[in-house]
């Protein structure tokens, strides 16, 4: 169990520390032409993807992998139909002058020496394939202001973060080629519906135990559980990918967003689980929980894997899933690894190191925890940690730290980001774990996480336990 639980945070830890590169550049559209992808999925005689890109006539002529690995050669054919053959470089490819295509093969089912099976440059089984946008598909380095692109798939059923249109060409900006997100080719398809919102799931192999309509259910309450912390769902439609792990019985093996946009989701969950052993998963929950923030540029691991990780558990509660004295307990259990990891190292030094990754996730989570019981004790319970997500949603897809702080201040009436944060980075991390919990009413005796009456009890009972329905939306 240990090393699964580590093996998942680790994995949901990359995600997060590989997504988010780059800003996307808004202006107006100039280009009336437009870069065109055709994906073709063929398993003859290997599974694989044909790719043929169109450029539009004088276009930027450098391109890229962006997670290179698996394409060793290209063709470009220009306006007199002369052929040349490319290699790629780090992923890098210069096209000649006057090229007008680009074709190429990605191989699904890679070689142990160009990766084997991985989330990103490719897994699957069959017809059902799972892989990365930004391995397979070759994009341009920079961006054009304005650049649409066009995008079609044959050969299978695709389920890519976008929505087609009604011919099934695929409408895209050019900043959607920066994080193109995760993408599916074949398997099944089910649905799981919370409130108006829709998540469209594709399920990429077997399982010995699991229905497909056990997994979109479980899928369905991951999702339910992120309107106990949201007004609503934060999209209309994400997409997510369910991939099994041969000889695992755990549920949630792997868990990972990447910062499409719509964000798009990919889970590994082990082949032998069981619907039962979903009641204990937290990793479908907490990479829905990412959908609560905006994407932070530049990123700030530490607190976008704090809120999730806090929320992963007020969220159990508010759900019914778990009780409030094992929402505490599973805090108080990751504040002990995340001080365990730490040390007498500062909150600073601890977030600075992003392969540390209990001590970075759990001081994120203690910090929102701080932060939520400060909101609320200045504005006398009149305000949460939630109303800042709430509020950030309202100014757009990104937000820097300092946005972030600055709608903490707005919600708070007051300045308090900059404080709480001066207060946590140069001492040790959890430096104030002790005082916190005895505030609140938490107390970790040996037999396990006891509540009790304490000065700050109300509001802690405020935080686990649900909305009112007054403000229920
Ligand atoms: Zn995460």
């Amino acid at each position: 169990m240990k090393t699964r639980a580590a093996r998942a945070w680790l994995l949901c830890l990359a995600l997060t520390l590989g997504a988010c590169a780059s800003v996307p550049l808004a202006a107006p559209r100039e280009d009336t032409e437009s870069l065109r992808y055709n994906i073709a999925y063929t398993h003859d005689p290997t599974p694989r993807l044909d790719v043929e890109v169109f450029l539009p006539r004088k276009f930027p002529r450098e391109f890229l992998f962006r997670q290179p690995g698996r394409v060793e050669s290209l063709t470009a054919v220009d306006e007199a139909g002369t052929r040349f053959e490319l290699f790629p470089r780090n992923g890098q490819v210069e096209v000649p002058e006057g090229a007008r295509v680009l074709r190429y093969h990605y191989p699904l089912a890679a070689s142990a020496q160009q990766g084997g099976r991985h989330l990103f440059g490719g897994m699957g089984e069959g017809d059902a394939w799972h892989v990365a946008g930004k391995a397979y598909l070759l994009t341009p380095s920079r961006v054009p202001p304005g650049l649409r692109v066009d995008l079609t798939v044959s050969g299978t059923e695709p389920l890519l973060p976008w929505k087609p249109d009604a011919s099934g060409v695929y409408h895209l900006r050019g900043e959607d080629l920066i994080d193109a997100g995760f993408h599916a080719f074949g398997g099944r398809r089910c649905e799981a519906h919370v409130g108006a919102s829709v998540l469209e799931v594709a399920l990429l192999g077997r399982f010995t135990h699991l229905s497909d309509a056990e997994i979109c259910a479980w899928l369905e309450q991951a999702g339910r559980e992120v309107i106990t912390v949201r007004k609503r769902f934060p999209y209309p439609r994400v997409t997510v990918r369910v991939v099994p792990v041969p000889g695992e019985d755990t549920p949630g093996v792997f868990g990972m967003v990447q910062w499409s946009s719509p964000p798009s989701i990919s889970i590994l969950v082990g082949q032998d689980a069981t619907a039962a052993s979903f009641a204990r998963d937290w990793v479908a929950i907490h990479e829905m929980l990412h959908l609560t923030h905006p994407t932070l540029l530049p990123r700030v691991a530490w607190l976008t894997e704090g809120l999730a990780t806090y929320y992963t558990e007020l969220a159990r509660a508010r759900s019914g899933r778990q009780t409030a004295q094992q929402a505490w307990q599973e805090l108080t259990k990751g504040f002990a690894r995340g001080q365990a990891a730490a040390g007498s190292r500062t909150m600073k030094a601890v977030v600075a190191q992003e392969h540390d990754f209990q001590g970075l996730y759990w001081s994120g989570a203690f910090f929102a925890l701080h932060l939520d019981v400060e909101l609320r004790r200045v504005t006398h319970g009149r305000a949460r940690l939630e109303d800042v997500l709430e509020l950030l949603a309202t100014r757009g897809p990104t937000a820097s730290l300092e946005g972030f702080g600055a709608a903490v201040d707005t919600v708070a009436g007051q300045p308090l980001f900059d404080a709480l944060l001066a207060r946590h980075l140069p001492v040790p991390a959890f430096s104030e774990l002790g005082p916190l919990l005895e505030t609140l009413g938490v107390r970790i005796d040996p037999g396990g996480v006891k509540l009790h009456a304490a000065p700050d009890s109300g509001l802690r009972e405020a935080m686990d336990g649900g909305r009112t329905p007054d403000d229920a939306g």
